[in-house]
């Protein structure tokens, strides 16, 4: 029987192996780093979590709830590691991200149905195979992706948020709680008065940023936009945002503060701690002058700065079919952030399923297409359906579930409901992918 060749071992490449592999296919996985690097990556290990540690809600009424959920019935590795390795996060899903990482790479290279390559990939190769080298995809298969779609490459940018050390934060400053009281306190609130806030403010929209490359369009992603540029939108765009203070009291005040910056863990050891929506373009100078104003924050110890990043997708509506394969080519599959999904989670989900098919393909089965009724298949349809005029990267939402036969004003009941429908559907689907022994 043919070998499958995944190219890229990041959420989605890991996932994809795994389904692939739990089919009784072989794979060759290839994997550049740590020969050679993204400008994000850190180090050689599959599954590397670029910026944020979380894996956002953890609650079936939101839509990346309810798409963890669905990925844990399909036995994804991703989830599996996830659940292993969470840390404290209040109502989200948030991990160590080194023992989460170690776990889906030696899982993958213990397996005897995996063949592991460290070494870029720079010609397509033959099929079946998974492209899933993510947003940062190395320049030389950049080239030759570009060649085989004959489409433009769209760029925009992603940024990263400032991670700091928890010993250099001034605790006596900060309080330690969740928004609502959500969950277990989890995170670290640093409160501003009106006056800090707006000095803190005429700061921001000051600082230097780095200068940007010239094959990089401004494009940028709402889900992941610089909070330098959210700032020069106005100041209650960061009041009611990133810095939104609502559902927070400052027990030494008894009040809710006129800001807030909240940091959220980010290793088990609770020793690292980020800035949540500070992903940031800043120059490492002015970042950390801006940063040292925030109070609680004036000696922080800064151990990643904030970064920005090219992000390269394709035009999955006119190139992919929702079975993740290339429409003129069904040997191939596309997976993870570069068909347009966007997010962790959404990443491995996608890989999920291009793993599935391209094993049944290889079985002579024909490839499956989860419904639009579960989150997994919304964004399926999501990104083969859309305009391809107007294509944007989407997180999951339950914007793109397929609409409830009767309308649901109540938000937190039409979210359940939506939920409810969507844990039956993967019920069905299972059964239809299931591994037959
Ligand atoms: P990746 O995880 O990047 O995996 C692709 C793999 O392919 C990499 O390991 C890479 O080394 C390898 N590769 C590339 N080219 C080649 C080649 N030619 N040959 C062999 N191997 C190759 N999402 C979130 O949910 N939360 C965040 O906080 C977040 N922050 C982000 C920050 C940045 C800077 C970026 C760029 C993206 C961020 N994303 C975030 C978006 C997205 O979820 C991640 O990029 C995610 O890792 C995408 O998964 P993937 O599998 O598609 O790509």
């Amino acid at each position: 029987m043919k070998h499958v060749t995944v190219v890229g071992a990041g959420l989605a490449g890991s996932e994809a192996a795994w389904q692939i592999a739990g089919r009784g296919i072989k794979v060759k996985l290839y994997e550049m780093r740590p020969v050679k690097m993204t400008p994000a990556h850190r180090g050689g290990q599959f599954a590397e979590l670029v910026c944020s540690n979380s894996l956002r809600s953890a609650a079936l009424t939101n839509a990346v709830g309810v798409l963890k959920e669905e990925m844990r019935r399909l036995d994804s590795i991703v989830m599996k590691a996830a659940d292993r390795h969470a840390v404290p996060a209040g109502g989200a899903l948030a991990v160590d991200r080194e023992s989460f990482s170690e776990e889906i790479t030696q899982t993958l290279s213990r397996h005897p149905n995996i063949e592991i390559y460290h070494e870029e990939i720079t010609e397509l190769p033959e099929g079946p195979a998974v492209i899933a080298t993510g947003p940062l995809t190395s320049k030389a298969l950049s080239e030759k992706l570009r060649a085989l779609t004959g489409e433009e490459y769209l760029y925009f940018y992603d940024a990263a948020a400032p991670i700091v050390e928890k010993d250099s934060i001034d605790m006596e400053k900060v309080f330690v709680q969740s928004r609502y009281d959500k969950g277990e306190a989890a995170y670290i609130n640093c409160p501003m008065t009106e006056e800090e806030f707006d000095r803190f403010y005429e700061a921001l929209i000051q600082a230097e940023t780095a200068p940007l490359k010239d094959f990089e369009k401004e494009i940028f992603f709402e889900g992941c936009m610089p909070v330098e540029v959210l700032a020069k939108r106005g100041k209650k765009t960061l009041l009611f945002g990133p810095m939104k203070p609502v559902g927070l009291t400052d027990p030494r005040t008894g009040k809710q503060p006129f800001a807030v910056v909240q940091l959220r863990q980010d290793n088990s050891a609770g020793t690292l701690y980020n800035i949540v929506g500070f992903q940031t373009h800043l120059k490492w100078g002015p970042q950390k002058e801006v940063i040292r104003m925030i109070p609680g924050l004036e000696n922080a110890e800064i151990v990643r700065y904030g970064v920005m990043h090219r992000n390269t997708f394709i035009n999955s509506p006119k190139l992919l079919l929702p079975t993740y394969q290339f429409r003129k080519n069904d040997q191939l599959f596309f997976a993870g952030q570069m068909t347009g999904v966007e997010g962790y989670v959404e990443s491995a989900a996608s890989g999920l399923i291009a793993g599935i098919n391209a094993a049944r393909l290889v079985k002579g089965e024909e490839p499956v297409v989860p419904p639009q009724t579960t989150a997994i298949g919304s964004l399926a349809h999501y990104i083969t359906h859309t305009d391809p005029k107007h294509f944007q990267p989407m997180n999951a939402n339950f914007g793109l579930f397929e609409a409830l036969p009767k309308r649901i004003r109540n938000k937190k009941e039409r979210a359940e409901k939506y939920a409810e429908r969507a844990l039956d559907s993967i019920e069905e689907f299972r059964k239809q992918v299931t591994v037959s022994s």
